[in-house]
Order: structure tokens, then sequence, then C-alpha cells
């Protein structure tokens, strides 16, 4: 099997797996589609294509009233934390049953084990320059919100205020027994200390799970009414570090756009929806986005 290995960079390698051993070829970037060997996933732009795709990005966001972000594993693979899909990913490396809320209630002891491993990731992972390039284009004016894909907090860390979690926070715990909500904090300590053992509620001594949205679980109601309400009323809708196929996340470009508002992606990859957008650019958002708001102050 042939595939691409993602290196916390957001560096991609090919490599080829032989049994139970795989090797990769030297620095080979990533633009190569594992899943149809023989494509590639983007088209390489040229300098001067790239500066004027930079350019137009910023010239929708002057022009725009209201600007809405969608973020996804893209922006937060750039700052170390794996993307849970990719090809060595963690859903690969530990099965994606994990993830599954039954796998929870059946199993709170193994997946708090494998939850402080991805935990300790998480919580040391520092903002990479596309989370603050949002976060100041927040400030300038010229980002009403941000609804992010991602549990890292990454967001709030650059100094992002306005973030729609619509798959939770990692950051936060919640009593399956009593509802209440506990920041990471609170519990950590007491969870360190004592060793390991299962968190529990400080109320009602019942099991707590991490506030983020597990397969079988719904997304949390509220969060998805706002995010909705932001895509239709916009007049911009940026889509940064998503590959688009998780939905209803991707769906809210479609949205935005049935609207009446003008699209951006910034991605490393094509997704299936590139012909929806207006300006679509190629690349590593913590590259791109400096550039972007560099260009939006010049024009401002
Ligand atoms: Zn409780």
């Amino acid at each position: 099997m042939i595939f691409l290995e993602t290196i916390t960079t957001s560096e991609k390698r090919l490599c080829v797996e032989v049994g139970t051993r795989y090797f990769y070829y030297g620095d080979t970037p990533g633009n190569y589609d594992y899943e149809n060997p023989g494509t590639q996933r983007w088209v390489e732009l040229s300098e001067a294509e790239l500066r004027a795709r930079i350019r137009e990005a910023a010239e929708l966001i002057v022009e725009s009233k209201k600007n809405v972000a969608l973020t996804g594993a893209g922006i937060s693979v750039e700052s170390g934390i794996p993307d849970f899909r990719g090809p060595n990913g963690l859903w690969k490396r530990y099965g994606e049953h994990v993830g599954h809320i039954s796998f929870f209630f059946t199993n709170p002891g193994e997946f708090w084990k494998f939850a402080l491993e991805v935990a300790k990731v998480i919580f040391a992972a520092r903002p990479n320059p596309a989370h603050y390039a949002l976060a100041e284009l927040e400030k300038m004016g010229k980002l009403h919100c941000i609804i992010t894909q991602n549990i890292d907090g990454l967001h709030q860390k650059a100094g992002s205020k306005n973030v729609i979690e619509i798959h939770g926070t990692a950051w936060r715990l919640v009593c399956l027994q009593c509802g209440t909500k506990f920041p990471v904090e609170e519990i950590a300590s007491k969870l360190m200390s004592k060793g390991f053992t299962i968190p529990r509620c400080l109320k009602c001594e019942g099991i707590l799970k991490p506030d983020t949205v597990f397969f079988g679980e719904r997304l949390p109601e509220e969060e998805l009414k706002i995010a909705i309400s932001e895509s239709m009323s916009c007049d911009l809708f940026m889509v940064v570090g998503s590959s688009l196929v998780v939905y209803p996340a991707a769906s809210l470009p479609g949205i935005a756009k049935s609207h009446g508002a003008k699209t951006i992606l910034v991605n490393l990859e094509r997704t299936a929806m590139d012909e929806m957008f207006d300006v679509v650019i190629y690349g590593k958002a913590g590259e791109i986005l400096p550039k972007i708001v560099e260009e939006v102050k010049k024009m401002m």
C-alpha cells in the first residue's frame, strides 16, 4: 500500500507499506492523492498566481461587512496536533471505535488512557501564524466569528474572542449523570495526584467525559444553530484548513453561498467543493493567512 504520512509540521511524505513495515521516499512533497494513485491533490500555483489570489482574497475581506471563518484540522496540524483522520492519524493508530460514544460507555477506563495521551499533545500545543492572523482580523473588525471543528482551544489561545466550537472542546469535561461542566484545570490536578483513575464529578461522583462530540453523538444544538444562522447572514465565508468531508460543517459554505456570500478556501489539498469558491488558495494556512492579512492592512 502506498500512502502519505502526515508529519507533525504538516509536511507530508510519500510512504510505501510492506507487511507491517513502511518506508518513505525522502522529502517527496505531499502533492499526491494516496486514495487515487497517480493523481495530484492540488495544482501547483505559480508565484504570480499565488500573489494574485492572495490579493483577491484580501479585497473580498476589505469589501465584506460580515466575514465568517470555518476552520478544521488543517489549521491545527501546523501546531503539531495530528489530524485524527489522516493516513497516520489517531483513528488509524487506535481505531475509530475509540472515538465512539458506545466505546466510552463500555470502556471508560481504556478511553481515558487514550484521552490522556491525546490531551498531553493538545494542552501543550501553541497557536501558529494562521491562528494569530485570524485573531488579528477580528481585532481589525474584519472577522465576525470563527466556527471551528477543532477541539483544541488554539483560536482562544491566539486571542480570538468570538469562537463557535461545533465539536465541543477538550478544555471542558461534562458529567454524564448530572450534566455539570467543569474546566479541565479543576479536574486535572486531582487526576494527576491520584495516579490514573477515571475522572469523576465533584458534585455527584458520576463519570466525566470530555465535552467534545463523539461518533454517535449529536452536535451541540445551540452552537450548531448559531453556526447556521451566522453562515446565512454573512456576506463572506472563509474556509481554512478543512477538507470539507465532515458534515454538517461541510454544508456551511454552501449555506453561505446560497444566501449570497462570497467564498474563500485556504487548504493544503483539493476538496470536492473547490468549484463553489470564488477564491481558492492551496497552501499552508500558517503561510497564506498572514500574507492575506498583510494585504488587507495595505488596502484599509
Ligand atoms: Zn455529576
